[in-house]
């Protein structure tokens, strides 16, 4: 016996596609006021929105007959064209409205734009009222109570009021970072929680971008702007050094729809693996502008996920532009870091009591110590550009003190000629605590990590060996014979000449296996079962074989790290400038393999700040 299901419970299915929690209410309310036109949306919340959600706009707003008509499912004003692949409104589908009154008590004020009257309507569990007169200046007024109240399996599922405010803000953030001229405020139990003024003119198209993300990482990050056939990939990502934990700042829109495709974040994810730390996630802002016709935005109810028509292609794309802007800076470690160390270079005086006078200089007290710096000059040194020697060079006063000869020195180093000779990391100067190297440029004092550098410089030139096919491999004594299911041994084999470019011979045996004969020297001890299973499942999961270069170079970067310069190396002068002129040439070298940066700058001007002589 086949029956038809009653309305009611068909919205209630619905509603369980399209309204997860309370921000999914929110999302389908504010998009419809973004839809309706609208240029100030205001969100109130209470418990979180499990209690009541209220959405007041200043659109278009809805004559009484459609006030009625926006409950009924599949009802919409957007679908003009019958055409699924020109949409340009964020709905679509006419389903939000009647799956969001079937679980709840709800109610819509409403006043049609040049009409005078306002009218309200009530919806519970899904059964409409009689339209009432009622008062309202403009636009359109939901709200919505006791969410779930009609399904309290669902009200279950729901978090804590913490978590599910979270959602809610991330949700509103999203939709504040694509209409940044439409302003948006929320509140939660009358406290404000976001507010994002309107800029009608999109005048200055950052300042919501740094409402939303913080001024500090608009101020530091990489401008992305890419564009190949008709695709077109703009915003801001954030220096590797400038990383969170969660995923949660990664802003992604294809055609100025928020959206999470997992392939775009697994691409980000592939882009930054060279420079940022395991675990670790940039801030992204990105929006991809596709044609219409290559996306379809109608996979998902809650319209948050896409399908593209080339995913592979959008894929490519979106890699190598972040790569490419990723490596033009690489050589930038972030500011704010650099602000942070200005915060550290604090002056002896300011931990010590203002009665005392500020530390007397070195050669009026040459029996104390105020500074307790480790500086070491290689006794070694003479300075290849240089035609004056250690000797000669030393000018001035004083006399025995050590650290005086380094202080002579530096003041020598600004009459130096050979100025061409430099990079940006200037002339190294000295070696601090065995582990750091400071040096100058004109402009700018640089403290340099040299175990951090290092690394990185064997680490890029292990990965150019890599990529140009040298690495050695090793047969090995004892063939690896890995079973596997036929269709895998299939899916691999066609990978074959990947796996020979990365060192590994593999081939056919039987079946349903596979025999490795030979492995890249440096990965003999490798378990090859695990390796081809976690192989698999990230071809399955991606489409594509991007993890065995993910994999090769994340063992490489390990190696590199062993193979480095160790903190605690006394490095003399000459060494010190051939690992500056190794880091200048090295691409990425603003941070380790880790993603923790290699240098700080001071310029003259922090300097000048510090000692506040500006
Ligand atoms: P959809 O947005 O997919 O069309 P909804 O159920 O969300 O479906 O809304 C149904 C219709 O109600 C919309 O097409 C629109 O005409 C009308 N509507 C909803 N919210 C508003 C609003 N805030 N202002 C004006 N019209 C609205
Ligand atoms: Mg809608």
């Amino acid at each position: 016996m086949i029956r038809v299901l009653p309305q009611n419970l068909i919205n209630q299915i619905s509603a369980g596609e399209v309204v997860e929690r309370p921000a999914s209410v929110i999302k389908e309310l504010v998009e419809n006021s973004i839809d309706a036109g609208a240029t100030q949306v205001r969100i109130r919340v209470r418990d979180a929105g499990k209690s009541y959600i209220s959405v007041i706009d200043d659109g278009c707003g809805m004559s009484p007959d459609d006030m009625v008509l926006s409950f009924e499912r599949h009802a919409t004003s957007k679908l003009k064209e019958e055409d699924l692949f020109h949409i340009e409104t964020l709905g679509f589908r006419g389903e939000a409205l009647p799956s969001i009154a079937s679980i709840s008590r709800c109610s819509m004020t409403s006043v049609l734009k040049g009409q005078g009257s306002a009218w309200q309507i009530h919806v519970e569990g899904g059964k409409k009222s009689d339209l009432v007169p009622a008062s309202l200046e403009k636009g359109t007024m939901i709200e919505v109570r006791e969410l779930f109240y009609a399904t309290p399996a669902r009200l279950k599922f729901l978090r804590s009021d913490a978590v599910e405010l979270n959602h809610i803000i991330e949700i509103v953030q999203r939709l504040a970072l694509a209409h940044i001229s439409v302003g948006f405020h929320l509140e939660n139990e009358h406290r404000v929680i976001a507010s994002y003024l309107s800029d009608p003119m999109l005048s200055d198209p950052y300042a919501r971008m740094r409402d939303v993300l913080g001024a500090d990482f608009v101020k530091d990050a990489i401008e992305i702007e890419a564009e190949r056939d008709s695709i077109k990939l703009r915003g801001l990502v954030s220096l590797p050094t400038y990383h969170r934990s969660t995923q949660q700042s990664q802003f992604l829109f294809v055609n100025n729809r928020p959206v999470k495709d997992k392939a775009l974040v697994s691409a980000i994810r592939v882009a930054y693996q060279d420079y940022i730390p395991l675990h670790r996630h940039p801030v992204v802002l990105l929006f991809l502008t596709v044609p219409p016709l290559w996306v379809d935005v109608n996979v998902h109810p809650a319209k948050t996920e896409v399908r593209f028509q080339d995913p592979n292609h959008i894929r490519g794309l979106f890699i190598s532009a972040l790569k490419h802007a990723l490596h033009d800076h690489s050589h930038q470690a972030t500011n704010a870091i650099t602000h942070r160390a200005i915060g550290y270079f604090k002056s002896p005086a300011s931990y010590e009591s203002k009665a005392q006078p500020p530390s007397t200089s070195l050669h009026e007290s040459p029996t104390s110590k105020p500074y307790t710096l480790d500086l070491q000059l290689s006794p070694h040194y003479s300075p290849k550009p240089l035609n004056v020697s250690q000797e000669t060079g030393i000018r001035g006063s004083v006399s025995s003190h050590s650290a005086t000869s380094m202080i002579t020195f530096i003041e020598d180093r600004d009459h130096d000629q050979t100025e061409e000779v430099r990079g940006f990391l200037g002339r190294a100067i000295a070696q601090v605590h065995q582990s750091y190297i400071i040096s100058e440029t004109a402009e700018k004092m640089i403290l340099i990590d040299q175990h951090a550098a290092h690394e990185r410089i064997v680490y890029e030139q292990m990965k150019k060996d890599m990529h140009a096919n040298r690495i050695a491999r090793q047969a090995l004594l004892i063939p690896d014979v890995v079973e596997l299911s036929l269709e895998h041994v299939t899916l691999l084999l066609d990978y074959t000449d990947m796996f020979e470019a990365f060192g590994f011979i593999v081939e056919r045996f039987g079946s349903s296996a596979l025999i490795v004969r030979e492995v890249p020297a440096m990965l003999k001890q490798i378990n090859m079962k695990e390796f081809i299973n976690d192989l698999l499942h990230e071809i399955k999961e991606h489409g594509e074989m991007v993890s065995l270069k993910e994999r090769l170079e994340r063992l490489l970067a390990t190696l590199a790290c062993h193979g480095s310069i160790r903190a605690g190396k006394k490095l003399s002068l000459p060494e010190m400038d051939a690992l500056l002129r190794q880091m200048e040439e090295t691409p990425h070298s603003g941070q380790c393999n880790h993603g923790r940066p290699t240098y700080l700058e001071l310029s003259k001007a922090d300097i000048e700040k510090l000692f506040e002589r500006r």
